[in-house]
């Protein structure tokens, strides 16, 4: 029996939202067809920021009224205040996404509050979710070091999710927003989060900004996590490292997994076919693996 893990695709937000040419809807709705076709059955595909810092998110409303509604698919939607929470829940979205970040300087520079501050936002965010019955659930940024203050304690983190964990909410998310990570802090990380967590589902978000992000999913699904965001063609850059390679790339996530006896239910073929089509629209080779080379293993005449 293969463990199931879960691979939630960010490819249509933290994917698109760095890209320097603007992706309009129709193709981001093909995208998030195509990977809902090869077996993705959770997506984060839209934000709701500030148009003018995110102009690729700007048709978030369109993309959201045309999405593909098949049975067992969700999509989530990341809000940053609760200007942006209130959009989202006047949506369709299935979830919503909030994020709280691990060092103060860096929750400043993406958000405009003070981490504290956060909190206060994102225990209203809650409590309103709860109330309209929404899945609800909470990413702490920057938690394995922020590009400002350095090294991020992991004390801090452990502090967080408790509180967060306290709260209610439908999901933890821990984010290497800056691709810093390194596969024995991951391990040790994982070992204090999941009891503080309390039961509450936790799902990894992982950065090839150093090329450790593979690495890193090891370290975690080896430790017990089985959600794990991941970004076709592993696009998707972060605002304070210009250039970077971006997300752990989906289809090198699923393979992997597959080959080490876990199930996704997404077809690794089908998912090496939109990686290769992605390069279209993007204008460029995505920066994931698996899709540049043979599939493995070959289908048998
Ligand atoms: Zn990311």
């Amino acid at each position: 029996m293969s463990k199931p893990v879960e691979i939630v695709e960010v490819g249509p937000r933290d994917g698109l939202q760095s890209q320097p040419t603007l992706i309009d809807t129709d193709t981001k709705i093909e995208f998030i067809s195509r990977l809902v076709d090869a077996g993705v059955r959770r997506l984060e595909v839209a934000s709701f920021v500030n148009p003018k810092r995110v102009p690729q998110m700007a048709d978030a409303d369109e993309v959201i009224a045309r999405l593909p509604r098949r049975a067992g698919v969700s999509y989530i939607g990341l809000v940053l205040n609760m200007r942006g929470f209130e959009r989202a829940l006047a949506t369709a979205l299935d979830q919503v996404n909030s994020v709280a970040v691990a060092s103060d300087t860096f929750c400043q520079r993406n958000q405009g509050v003070t981490s504290a501050e956060m909190y206060e936002v994102i225990r209203d965010m809650a409590r309103a979710a709860q109330a309209a019955r929404r899945f609800f659930g909470v990413t702490i940024a920057a938690a394995f070091g922020c590009p400002f203050e350095g090294e991020v304690p992991l004390e801090r983190v452990v502090g967080m999710v408790r509180r967060y964990a306290d709260l209610g909410v439908d999901e933890i998310g821990i984010a290497d927003t800056i691709g810093v990570a390194v596969p024995g802090q991951v391990a040790r990380l994982v070992e204090q989060v999941l009891p503080a967590a309390g039961g509450i589902p936790l799902r990894m978000h992982f950065h090839n900004t150093r090329n450790t992000g593979i690495a890193n999913v090891y370290a975690a699904v080896q430790g017990g996590v089985s959600v794990f965001d991941a970004s076709c063609g592993g696009v998707g850059g972060c605002p304070f490292a210009p250039g970077a390679t971006g997300n752990v790339g989906t289809e090198d996530v699923v393979y992997m997994l597959h080959r080490m006896g876990y199930a996704t239910g997404i077809s690794l073929e089908a998912l090496i076919d939109v990686a290769r089509w992605l390069a279209g629209p993007l204008g460029a080779q995505p920066p994931a693996m698996v899709s540049r080379a043979s599939v493995f293993p070959p289908a048998v005449a």
